[in-house]
């Protein structure tokens, strides 16, 4: 079956629930047993693995199970999981498979706030990460320790949009006997399948393109059958849950995440082709421009692009930057992304730690919503104007009034 119909049909039951097409929210904690051997039966069966079997609303309800289950197909995998945001769901991956002396192999191009989990947190249980150049493929084995258990990989990578050789990667950290967790945001079930190119593990910023309606926060964690026992309980150990009303916007974003993309993929890279040619950009970081150094690699292991990619400003004053920003009247500035409107943020990738960051200007990522594109580019063209306007006046009217 096609994506499109998967993602329809996925997790599905109408037959369960009075025929509503939906899944309805299903809030709660105690579920009552009917009997002695009802409880006793159910327990059997959730400690046995059965999906949809739960005695606790921490172990989730029918929606989350919903969810789950379409997602476990979506991805390709055997189980997945749910976490109250996608932090959490790194997080949570990546506590159930390592251990005190492991070694972990994190790339440069990571989500910071995930490596600062691995480094500040797992850091103090004894876990040593290392993070390596993202452009590296099966170079990573001249990395890997005998007790690297775990390799991380990002693809295409937060914020700087490189793209990893993933198949390299896992077919190296498999030689070793390490595992590869990847974080799948970007690519979404859609463009990325991650168990087809090796991968171990794959987690899920739900927040995102899933939800997409920027409503509600959720992360995902999917997984093989080998590592699913470890996976489970880390995430009971951990009290791990999602709430329902979360579970449903992700559930109604998903249905239509299919279209959704298509137009934010269209419009991002008509948008990424426009900057392009803009004296005022120096780079643009989107892996579907054939002259991005990871186009080739994307080509083959993609099957299509999101509509988050960033810019490199030729350097200009902070005032006149300024004004760009706070001239866009169709972008948003605010931190998140996938939703169906657009956003800008700058940033500045400080935390590399192998790769050096080459552009003196200053660095924008963009998220192309499904507003109509040439009304975006319309807004990027006036802010452009409005920002070489403040740069040919010497004194500006704040300094004036200092
Ligand atoms: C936003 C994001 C996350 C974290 O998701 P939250 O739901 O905000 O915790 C993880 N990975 C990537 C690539 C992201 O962009």
């Amino acid at each position: 079956m096609g994506d499109n119909t998967l993602l329809v049909s996925a997790g599905r039951h109408p037959e369960r629930f009075a025929g509503l097409v939906n899944t309805p929210v299903f809030r709660g904690s105690t579920i009552l047993s009917a009997s002695l051997a009802d409880w006793e039966d159910k327990k059997h069966r959730s400690m046995a693995d059965e999906h949809g079997v739960s005695t606790y609303g921490r172990f989730g309800t029918p929606t989350h199970h919903a969810l789950e289950e379409a997602m476990a197909e979506l991805e390709g995998g055997y189980r997945s999981v749910l976490c109250p945001s996608g932090l959490a769901a790194a997080a949570t991956a990546l506590t159930s498979v390592l251990s005190a002396g492991d070694h972990v192999l994190v790339t440069d191009s990571a989500y910071s706030p995930t490596r600062t989990f691995l480094t500040r947190v797992l850091g103090r249980f004894g876990v040593e990460v290392t993070p390596y150049d993202s452009r590296m493929g099966s170079g990573i084995n001249t990395l890997l320790r005998p007790n690297t258990k775990v390799v991380y990989v990002e693809s295409p990578g937060s914020e700087t949009f490189e793209v990893q050789d993933v198949p390299a990667i896992a077919a190296a950290a498999h030689a070793h006997g390490a595992l590869v967790v990847m974080d799948n945001t970007w690519g979404t079930p859609l463009f990325f399948k991650p168990f087809e190119h090796g991968v171990d593990i794959s987690i899920q910023a739900a927040t995102k393109y899933i939800v997409g309606h920027s409503d509600a926060m959720l992360g995902i964690v999917t997984c093989t059958k080998a590592v699913w026992p470890r996976l489970k309980q880390t995430c009971h150990d951990l009290g791990q849950t999602a709430g329902p009303d979360d579970v449903y916007l992700a559930l109604r974003g998903l249905r239509t995440l299919g279209v959704r993309l298509q137009q934010h993929s269209k419009s991002g890279i008509q948008v990424a082709r426009w900057l392009a040619q803009r004296p005022e950009v120096e780079a643009v970081m989107h892996p579907a421009l054939p002259e991005h150094p990871g186009h080739a690699l994307w080509k083959r292991d993609f099957t299509g692009a999101c509509g988050l990619f960033a810019i490199a400003l030729q350097k200009m004053p902070e005032a006149v930057f300024e004004t760009f920003v706070d001239s866009l009247q169709l972008f948003g500035l605010g931190l998140s992304w996938g939703g169906y409107e657009s956003l800008a943020i700058p940033f500045a990738p400080g935390d590399r730690t192998t790769q050096r960051w080459s552009y003196a200007g200053q660095a924008l990522r963009l998220h192309i919503g499904l507003e109509n594109p040439e009304d975006l580019i319309n807004d990027l063209a006036q802010a452009f104007a409005a920002s070489a306007a403040s740069a040919a006046i010497k004194i500006t009217p704040q300094q004036l009034m200092v």
